[in-house]
Order: structure tokens, then C-alpha cells, then sequence
């Protein structure tokens, strides 16, 4: 079985949302061998490298993070290659996709051939997500650190949010070809949190192939 190991590395100098400092992470050593064991501290926003936005993200009142069942976050998913769009992702992009009930769908795009956070990073639509909305998928994932951007990312979010879609945000799918896998994404279960950084692995299902 092969499986890819789609999450960002978690350095100091790792790229993170419009290169805010405040969403870079800290490290410090707590206690070092001279006190017996090393013990390092780690400070880190939510949202910053590979993560899962739970409801509570964007609507007060919304599910918490660690009350997502697992069930929703492991399971079959679909790699759609979206890397020859040059700017969003549009419900034009998704018809044809056979986009089904209970689908898992994660968008590859140029994102993920580009190091460092760009500015213009390949988003989902405001009608993509209404899109995805219709077809009742069960999550959605990309390889940029928000699925949105600008003036409408706040809707996009809630679009989906608001139908309990999980959203992962922060995925690596450079090496990843299209088709279905198994997803494991399994977000620490910090409680009353609005999202949680996730490992998050592919594995590639028996027979995969393009879809
Ligand atoms: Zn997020």
C-alpha cells in the first residue's frame, strides 16, 4: 500500500497565511538534558500548516472541532487535478466530476507547486462551493491555507460550514496523482476549538487509477 504523507512540515520558517507573523509558529525548549529530558514547547495558531476548520470557525454556535466524528475525516476521498486553473475554482471547473453524495474531494492546483504563501493562491468560487453545497459532499480539502480568498471567503466558508462540511486547508499534493484514496485526517481533538492542525495521510486504494 502506498501512502503519501500530504501535511506541511511545522518550522518556524514554514510559509504561513499572507506571511503574518503572528500565524508563525514558536518553539522553545522547556527543559533540556542537563534537567534529565528534552521537552520543547510548541506556540501555534490553528490555522497555520495542514489543518481541519471546524464549523465554530465562522458561525457562533457552530460544531467544535473536536466534537467532528472521526467517520467524516477517514474515509474514501477523490484527488481532483485542478492544477491547470490559473485563478479560482467555478462550478464550471466541477460539472463533469461526477461529484456524489458523501464525497471527499480534494482540489490539486498550481498551489502546490509553489512554495512560500502566494498572494494569488488558487481558491474555490462562491459558486464552486454552492456547487459542492448541492451535491451534499461530506468534506472538501486544498492545497492553499484557506479555501478562500478576498472579499468572499468569509460567504465560501460559510457556504460550507453551515452544511457541516469539513474543510482542510494547508494540503502538499505536488506528488500526488489524481484518483481516489483513503483519506486519514485526524485534527487533535482541542476542545471547543474552531479547527486543529491534522496529520493528514493518502492512502492509495487497490485498483486506483485516473477516475
Ligand atoms: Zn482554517
Amino acid at each position: 500500500m502506498r501512502l503519501y504523507d500530504v501535511s506541511m512540515p511545522i518550522c518556524e520558517d514554514m510559509p504561513v497565511y499572507k506571511n503574518r507573523s503572528e500565524n508563525r509558529p514558536k518553539l522553545t525548549v522547556d527543559r533540556d538534558f542537563s534537567q534529565g529530558a528534552r521537552e520543547t514547547r510548541l506556540t501555534l495558531n490553528m490555522h497555520t500548516g495542514t489543518h481541519v476548520d471546524a464549523p465554530f470557525h465562522f458561525l457562533p454556535g457552530g460544531e467544535k472541532i473536536h466534537t467532528v466524528p472521526i467517520e467524516n475525516m477517514v474515509r474514501p476521498c477523490r484527488v481532483l487535478d485542478f492544477t491547470h486553473v490559473a485563478d479560482r475554482i467555478t462550478s464550471s471547473e466541477l460539472e463533469g466530476q461526477s461529484i456524489e453524495p458523501g464525497d471527499f474531494i480534494l482540489f490539486k492546483t498550481r498551489n502546490s507547486l509553489v512554495n512560500g504563501f502566494d498572494p494569488n493562491y488558487v481558491f474555490l468560487d462562491v459558486d464552486g462551493a454552492e456547487h459542492l453545497v448541492e451535491r451534499k459532499i461530506r468534506g472538501v480539502g486544498i492545497d492553499a491555507l484557506s479555501i478562500g480568498r478576498g472579499q468572499p471567503n468569509p460567504e465560501i466558508h460559510r457556504l460550507l460550514l453551515k452544511e457541516r462540511i469539513v474543510i482542510i486547508e494547508g494540503l502538499r499534493l505536488a506528488e500526488v496523482p489524481k484518483g481516489k484514496y483513503l483519506l486519514i485526517a485526524a485534527p487533535l481533538a482541542v476542545v471547543d476549538a474552531e479547527a486543529a492542525p491534522a496529520r493528514v495521510i493518502l492512502a492509495q486504494m487497490e485498483g486506483n487509477a485516473t477516475p
